[in-house]
This record gives C-alpha cells, structure tokens and sequence, in this order.
C-alpha cells in the first residue's frame, strides 16, 4: 500500500467515525427562528435557546421601543419567524400590530404559542384608572418597561423556556437544562445585586420618563420628579423651572435617563441642581459594560452608586 493510499483509508476512517462522536452533529442550522422585539428578549432568548435557536432582535437600546417604523426588512424577517418575543402591554402598540398583519405568519399570531408577551408573566405597577391619550403614551395595561427588575427577568425566563419547550417539544429536555442552568446563575446575581445596591434604598432621583417604576420598586428608590410632564411628550423650558424649583425643598440625588434619550433637558437640569446626569443602560447593549443580561444590572447598580456618591 502506497503512502497515499494509506493517508486515504485513514482519511475515510476519521469521516466516518467523526459523526460518531457528535462533532458533525450541531443542530441542523438552528431549529428555531426567533424575532425578538427588545434587546433584553434577545438576550433572555439566547441564555435559554443557545445554539437551538437563531435570534434576530429588531432594535437596539440606541431606539425608543415606543416608535419604531415596521421597515419591510422587519416584515420579512417576521414572515419567516417560529417565536415573537415581545414586551406587550401595548409597548410596541405603534408598530407590532401592523407588522404582525403584514408578515401574515400563522404562528406568530395573537393567541399562537409563537407570540409571547413578557408582561403577561409579570406583575404590573401603574395601571391606569382611566386612560386618557390626550396624557400622552399612557399604557393602559399597566406600565410594560418591566425589565427594570431582575425579578421580572426571573419569571419572564421561566415562562419563556416553558414556550420553547412547547414549540421545540423534541429538545425540550435541552431547554429545561438550559433553564435550570441560567435560573442558577441569576438567582445567585440577584443576591449579589441586592448587597451591592444597599446603600441606593431611599435615593432620590429625577427620571426623563416613566420608565423606572420597576427599578425604583426593586431597589427602594423614590422618584421625586419627572421631565417629561406627559409621557412621551418632550420636557418644555416652563416643566423644566417647575422642576428645578421643587428641588430646592425636595432634594435628588440625580437625574437618570435612558441610553436612547435625548440629554440636553437632564444636562440642563443637572448643571443648575448641581447633580450628576446618570445615563443608565436601560436594555442590553445601552453601555459597553451591558453586553448581556447580567451586565445590564451590573451596570446599572454600578452607575446609579456612582450618581449617589
Ligand atoms: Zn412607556
């Protein structure tokens, strides 16, 4: 037998025994097609689907979730999802509805297993008595920016891998695990979270928006001011001075804003209260320390001690 021909055989021989091994035997081009709506869904979706299933988020912590323009390249990547993850709550009321009709997918419609609201696994602050638009964007099933607690996170995640486990029924076990592994994780984080973040209980801030309830109720803090009178409608010169002159005889620690905010009214207000303008994450990737679900809380402790020194 020649050299070659040897170099063959045992070439042949390491083909065949390779698939054998699980080395060739990766998910075939991952099962499920996931779409999320927010980042933090992307990210949730990644830590619970791993390689079994493909996210594609449809905006960045750099957009306002509230206005986002149902682009054809979103249509089409809707059309060929198996799983909607989105906020709800009527979040995504300007956009979602519209893409859903147009992308004309079965499975991701309303009542689907496909279509997953996280605000429905969650309990809601800010329900509304009445609502009103003229008060600008109130949500009338309460307020959805839930992610602001890693509580939520904890129960959104558990029903979450409940779906993929439904839709993905063969690989169900693999998503248990994955569950199991990551509720571990985050359980121990949110130990760490809540020491480091002792010393924020009973902080003063000023908010730009309606954003915060969740992450004021979980860290003990008090919003004193908002700069947005309305939500959604931006902060004017005379609600700015109204606030600026209730900080005299209600002091704040400082003003917090979303990644994806406009500053100039919180760096005005800021600069005349003489407190820091503290710019949070707000979602995954709103910082270069949030790259994941656990940096996002890191982070947001980390600048929110920062501002309350
Ligand atoms: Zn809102």
């Amino acid at each position: 037998m020649t050299m070659i021909n040897r170099m063959k055989k045992r070439f042949a021989l390491v083909l065949l025994v390779l698939p054998m091994l699980g080395l060739f035997s990766q998910p075939a081009a991952a099962g499920v097609r996931a779409f999320a709506c927010e980042p933090e869904w992307g990210a949730l979706l990644k830590e619970l689907g791993g390689d079994r299933v493909s996210v594609y988020t449809a905006t960045t912590a750099f957009q306002d979730p509230h206005h986002i323009q149902a682009r054809p390249s979103l249509i089409a990547k809707l059309r060929r999802a198996d799983l909607l993850v989105c906020t709800g709550s009527q979040l995504e009321i300007g956009w979602l509805p519209m893409l859903v009709r147009q992308a004309g997918n079965a499975r991701v419609q309303p009542g689907q297993p496909g279509n997953f609201a996280a605000t429905d696994h969650v309990t809601m602050l800010d329900k509304p008595v009445s609502v009103d638009r003229a008060q600008g964007d109130v949500h009338p099933g309460g307020n959805p920016h839930i992610q602001g607690n890693p509580h939520n996170m904890a129960r959104v995640a558990k029903a979450l891998a409940d779906t993929l486990q439904q839709i993905d029924a063969e690989h169900a076990a693999d998503y248990a695990a994955r569950y199991a592994d990551f509720d571990q994780r985050w359980q121990a984080a949110m130990q760490r979270w809540a020491l480091q973040a002792a010393p924020l209980r009973g902080v003063k801030v000023v908010v730009h928006n309606k954003a915060w309830v969740y992450l004021m109720d979980w860290l003990g803090m008090k919003e004193v001011a908002t700069l947005e009178a309305k939500p959604g409608v931006p902060p004017s010169a005379g609600h700015l001075s109204k606030v600026l002159a209730q900080l005299k005889s209600q002091p704040a620690k400082m003003a917090i804003r979303a990644a994806y905010q406009e500053g100039r009214a919180d760096d005005w207000l800021a600069e005349h209260a003489n407190i820091p303008a503290v710019v949070l994450p707000f979602t995954v990737g709103g910082t270069d320390a949030a790259g994941d679900l656990f940096g996002l809380y890191d982070d947001t402790i980390k600048q929110l001690l920062k501002g309350a020194q």
